[in-house]
């Protein structure tokens, strides 16, 4: 996987362990402590306090000094949730560059949770957005940044954890790295040269994240129609693409050999639908009695 190796390098420095919890192995730091672990989302059941628990998830950056500009740009704006995909530089948060570009915002910067993938930063986020500079043929539905974060902020008082994902400074998300999130934005800049810097792509859905959240306070009742039901988590809906696609193949619906774009477009529809819990688990249901009864 693109970046993996920076990360290998990350963990052949000795000092983070392999550890198992909850049925499955995290990296933890032994010796200096380096973030590598992600909190837990809060039960997707009372509002979250979004200042507090969105992420800014910045995938494969190359450049320390856009990480701490990231980190200011956070700050600035009420954020401190920085989680780094696969930086190209192992400890880019203690980088001096970064630190000097964050200027006030070190302690952002020092909280940034350091992941290997970005299935790892998204762990049980209800709803994120991918924010690409390029338009994309497939992956989840385009918006425009800011009703992209008022569906953020309703998804929040549904109880659902949000995130902000963000490209390397040269080529961006991949396909796949979009395909995993629940919409696409782009900041309608000049069509003439629209790639922002990183850092100021950080700030500018920062800043339209906050007035979107002052604008209606957690606190201001929600009315019966208003009221969202928190989308299922990544995590699940990923779990859930893995068991349909089996179910596909066993099915002999889908070719292995020759999967042209079946599962991206599959993504593409459930994507428009906003899948729910529920929901997930009934399309489970269904890949798992196909199996079955295939298999017989
Ligand atoms: N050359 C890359 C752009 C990288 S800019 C490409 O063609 O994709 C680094 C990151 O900043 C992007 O991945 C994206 O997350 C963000 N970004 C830059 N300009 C943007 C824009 N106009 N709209 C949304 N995000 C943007």
């Amino acid at each position: 996987m693109r970046g993996s190796w920076a990360f290998r390098r990350l963990i052949s420095r000795k000092n983070l362990v392999w550890r198992y919890h909850d049925g499955f192995p995290h990296l933890f730091a032994s010796v200096h402590p380096l973030n590598t672990t992600i909190s837990p989302a809060q039960p997707a059941e009372q509002p979250v306090d979004a200042f507090a628990s969105t992420r800014f998830v910045l995938v494969e950056p190359s450049h320390p000094g856009n990480v701490g500009a990231a980190a200011r740009a956070l700050k600035t704006m009420g954020f401190s949730r920085l989680v780094v995909v696969a930086p190209k530089i192992p400890f880019v948060t203690r980088e001096p560059e970064a630190i000097a570009m964050a200027s006030g915002a070190d302690d952002v910067l020092a909280s940034a949770q350091v992941v290997e993938t970005l299935a790892d930063a998204l762990s049980g986020v209800h709803w994120s957005i991918a924010l690409t500079a390029r338009t994309r043929e497939y992956g989840p539905p385009q918006m425009a940044p800011r009703p992209a974060v008022a569906k953020a902020c309703e998804q929040g008082r549904g109880g659902g954890a949000i995130a902000l994902v963000f490209g390397n400074e040269r080529v961006g998300l991949s396909n796949a790295d979009v395909e995993r999130c629940s919409a696409i934005a782009h900041i309608p800049a000049n069509p003439a040269y629209s790639s922002l810097n990183l850092a100021q792509a950080v700030q500018v859905l920062a800043y339209e994240l906050r007035l979107a959240l002052l604008d209606r306070p957690e606190t201001a009742p929600v009315a019966a129609a208003e009221s969202t039901i928190a989308s299922a988590p990544s995590d699940e809906i990923e779990g859930m693409y893995a068991h349909l696609e089996q179910a596909l193949v066993a099915l002999d619906f889908l070719d292995p050999a020759n999967p042209k774009k079946l599962m991206s477009r599959l993504r593409r529809l459930f994507s428009r639908s906003g899948l729910e819990h529920e929901e997930v688990n009934i399309l489970r249901g269904i890949a798992k009695h196909i199996l079955l009864r295939v298999k017989r």
